[in-house]
């Protein structure tokens, strides 16, 4: 008889995650589970913190590079069928944190509701933009984030909002377990203006960025003032492979993933990255992406 019995209808174990990623590589989760109600998550939850068992969220996976080894402990996923819903109300979006980030987007932009049309290209859920703070130089989702439904590792529920949210860079001070969902505020705006500023940044996004290659988005940190992708061309270190791991000549702050590629591909190749920028170029750049 184990704790986790009454999940059994959701559990699975030795679930292998690298399909769950965009990187594709990586190890399998000692316990997986796609809860279908909150009840069911809340439960889940504080069995695994009764039992001492370590809990991760798995979003999108498009941030994450998962260790060839896997990770100990429970992954839950939230599945958009139940937690992923998007309403619109006035100017305001109610989004599941399972919710495509994508999908958000194209909601507010098709209601002529401004803001979010900057985020359009960014792969995930918005449970990993508001970890994240997601965005690039046009914008990012924290400027929008009024307030946020979190779910503490206890399996407490509570809303944060006003002074307890705070956005930086790639930083959001939501640090609590489980992102459940959030309202976003917007302002009015013309529909139509707003789909062409989005296919603007599309477009420029497409042609700067390796789109139809997996990869995690953005490898390292922009240093303060500095470019992560810049210095790592300066490095000379463009098209630059490990095993099946390669630095994108499109890019260089992406890491692509070709056939056969391995966690440890990756990771050999991050290491390399970050001795020969700070060989060349003195600054220590620190991952943007998650290592489970
Ligand atoms: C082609 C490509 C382009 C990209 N472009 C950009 C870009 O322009 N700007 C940018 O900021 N990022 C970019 N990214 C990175 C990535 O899309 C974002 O970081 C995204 O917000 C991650 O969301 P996710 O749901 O995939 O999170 P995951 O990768 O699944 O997880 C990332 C982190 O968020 C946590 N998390 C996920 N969901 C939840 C939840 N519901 N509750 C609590 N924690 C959660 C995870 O535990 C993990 O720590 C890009 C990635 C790719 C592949």
């Amino acid at each position: 008889m184990s704790a986790f019995d009454e999940y059994s209808e959701i559990l699975q174990f030795d679930y292998p995650l690298a399909g769950r990623t965009w990187l594709k590589v990586g190890g399998p989760a000692q316990m997986y589970a796609e809860p279908r109600s909150i009840d069911e998550l809340q439960g889940l939850v504080m069995t695994a913190e009764s039992e001492g068992m370590p809990v991760r969220v798995l979003g999108g996976g498009s941030n994450l590079l998962v260790r060839e080894e896997g990770v100990s402990g429970l992954v839950i996923h939230l599945n958009a069928d139940h937690f992923g819903e998007i309403t619109v109300e006035g100017t305001t979006i109610h989004a599941g944190g399972a919710a495509l980030l994508s999908s958000v987007v194209s909601e507010g932009v098709k209601a002529g509701l401004a803001g979010l049309e900057t985020l359009v290209g960014i792969p995930g859920t918005i449970g990993g933009a508001i970890k994240g703070n997601a965005g690039s130089r046009h914008g990012e989702i924290g400027e929008f984030v009024s307030s946020v439904d979190v779910m503490t590792l206890r399996g407490e529920r509570f809303t944060r909002s006003g002074d307890e949210l705070t956005f930086g860079y790639r930083f959001s001070s939501v640090n609590e377990l489980l992102v459940l969902g959030a309202e976003l505020s917007l302002k009015p705006g013309d529909a139509e203006e707003l789909a062409r500023r989005m296919r603007q940044i599309w477009i420029t996004k497409k042609a700067t960025q390796p789109y139809s290659f997996q990869s995690a988005g953005c490898i390292f940190k922009n240093p303060r003032g500095l470019s992560a992708g810049v210095l790592i061309e300066k490095s000379g270190l463009k098209g630059t492979r490990v095993g099946g791991a390669e630095v994108s000549d499109r890019h260089a702050n992406f890491i692509v993933t070709n056939e056969g590629a391995t966690s440890a591909d990756v990771r050999n190749l991050i290491d390399l990255i970050k001795s020969q920028v700070h060989d060349k170029h003195g600054i220590e750049l620190e991952l943007e992406i998650q290592v489970w």
